[in-house]
């Protein structure tokens, strides 16, 4: 029986597009080959890039506003030093919201000087720090604009007068912003888009060019601008499914559809964390995330009851990380609202029973 899949990455996609890859792996359009014995070359692959590529720019609503999309290897990891590679001369502006800014401003240190502008780390994360002065003549200004380990979400962007990036891995295409005041935006394929083993970029063509070094080939984002990301074997399959999950989110309605069915599904399940006095809630109220939650039970005496209820019910992956502790339900786009009843059902069971 299928799973309720809550896991934080790799995670839950939709099913359709677990068949229709499948079937790609036996035969793909019809062509009598897989699609990974084809080259990356041909028609059939190159539509599949375009299609991603362009998918990606309009579920942004980014077309014809000086965007690229690339698809890269390396995962997110890979963007924390690119960025800074391709953009920090002097100096650049970053906002510590936990472990994956952490290691964001860890390697751009490699590169110039970094300002951490504001930081949440005396509550282990718990929030997004807000109201910061920003210094001046940054390079760019670095956000993660969902926190996956801690639970937290940042709702209002600042309005900043240089370029502003933003590590989006893990609530990509899941909620409506105004994606034009970003100049960068990434994210690693496996938290909302698609497998692991691809990344999407997605960069305003005209804030590069301007450092002074040289950059090797291969992590310059112009050359694989200039070669459409296919400057040497892109990751075929993975880029097929994300181009897959993007074409089905685009049968839901796109971005706003799914923020509304995200925004009921994350109600749903902090209603039950909030009435139900066994649980409770990790992240400061106003920027709890809407993809992954963080809780704990209030009394760890009943966790052996509560871990063999959730495992009894078909659910999967609702440890927590272990910088945090407790559980983490993480409500990506593919996860229906079926599922999250299971689990707020559970958690009643277990106050009913205790
Ligand atoms: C998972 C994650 C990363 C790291 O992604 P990799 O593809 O494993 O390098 C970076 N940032 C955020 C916000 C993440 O959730």
């Amino acid at each position: 029986m299928k799973k309720h899949n809550f896991s934080a990455g790799p995670c839950i996609l939709p099913q359709d597009v677990f068949k229709e890859a499948s079937q790609a792996i036996l035969d793909f359009n019809d062509s009598g080959l897989s699609i990974l014995e084809i080259s990356h070359r041909s028609k059939d692959f190159v539509d599949v890039m375009d299609e991603a590529r362009n998918l990606a720019l309009e579920l942004l609503g980014l077309e014809g506003k000086g965007y690229k999309a690339l698809f890269l290897q390396g995962g997110a990891s890979m963007q924390f030093l690119m960025v800074a590679y391709n953009l920090l001369e002097t100096k650049a502006g970053y906002i510590n919201t936990g472990t994956w800014s952490d290691k964001a401003i860890k390697e751009a240190k490699l590169f110039g000087e970094v300002a951490e502008v504001a930081s949440s780390k005396e509550a282990n994360f718990n929030y997004i720090p807000k109201g910061f002065i920003l210094p001046e003549n940054l390079d760019y200004l670095h956000l993660t604009s969902n926190n996956t380990i801690f639970g937290t979400q940042i709702k209002h962007f600042p309005e900043v007068d240089c370029p502003l990036i933003c590590d989006m891995s893990s609530d990509i295409f899941s909620r409506e912003i105004d994606f034009n005041q970003f100049d960068l935006i990434y994210a690693g394929a496996q938290k909302n888009m698609g497998p692991a083993g691809t990344t999407l970029i997605v960069v305003r063509e005209d804030i590069l060019g301007k450092v002074t070094r040289k950059i090797p080939s291969m992590l310059d984002y112009q050359t694989h601008i200039s070669k459409g990301s296919m400057f040497n074997t892109p990751p075929v399959y993975a880029v097929y499914i994300s181009m897959l999950t993007m074409r089905w989110l685009k049968e839901q309605g796109g971005v706003k559809a799914i923020e509304e069915i995200n925004n009921k599904k994350a109600t749903l399940l902090y209603s039950e964390i909030e009435l139900n006095p066994l649980f409770k809630g990790f992240a400061a109220k106003e920027d709890r995330s809407t993809m992954n939650a963080t809780f704990s039970l209030t009394d760890g005496d009943l966790k052996d009851a509560f871990d063999a209820m959730w495992k009894e019910a078909g659910i999967n992956g609702l440890n927590g990380h272990r910088s945090v502790g407790g559980y983490r339900a993480s409500m990506y786009n593919a996860l229906s609202m079926d599922s999250v009843g299971v689990l707020v059902d559970v958690m009643s069971e277990l106050e009913r029973k205790a």
